[in-house]
């Protein structure tokens, strides 16, 4: 089994983390909520078991921000800069690591577009890569 260990870091660099693969996943999400949370059309995220992932910097710069109307959407982002960081889910299973704030180029690539239906008009295309209304059924 691979065991790569990757670097990751916020703008400003006051936070900073550690996560090793394997990844379950990389996908890209085009549901309303990542739109809002990442200023863009999709969010591009990695998901980790939280055993794999270790904060090195500036834990105490983190701030959250959990959705009322949401079962487990949340945001964790620095403080002084404002860059979306991992969060853990809050049921505690997942890390769920924004492909941008890596400094390390992943061992895996994006396999599928999810929320598709619910994608802005002026999103990218699917570069060929399958598309899901929401979460395609193997995830159900
Ligand atoms: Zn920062
Ligand atoms: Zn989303």
């Amino acid at each position: 089994m691979e065991h790569t260990k990757l670097n990751g870091s916020c703008l400003c660099g006051a936070v900073s983390y550690e996560v090793t693969a394997p990844f379950a996943l990389m996908v890209h999400c085009h549901c309303s909520r990542c739109r809002k949370g990442t200023g863009t059309g999709h969010a591009t995220n990695l998901i980790a078991p939280p055993t794999q992932f270790t904060w090195l910097t500036g834990e105490e710069a983190l701030s959250h921000f959990d959705l009322p109307s949401a079962k487990s959407f949340s945001k964790w982002f620095c403080t002084q800069c404002g860059s979306p960081m991992p969060r853990l889910t809050r049921d505690g299973q997942r890390m769920i690591i924004p492909a941008g704030s890596l400094d390390s180029v992943p061992p895996i690539q994006p396999s599928d577009h999810i929320f598709w239906g619910s994608r802005a008009p002026w999103a990218c295309d699917s570069s060929g890569l399958p598309t899901h209304d929401e979460y395609p059924e193997s995830w159900k």
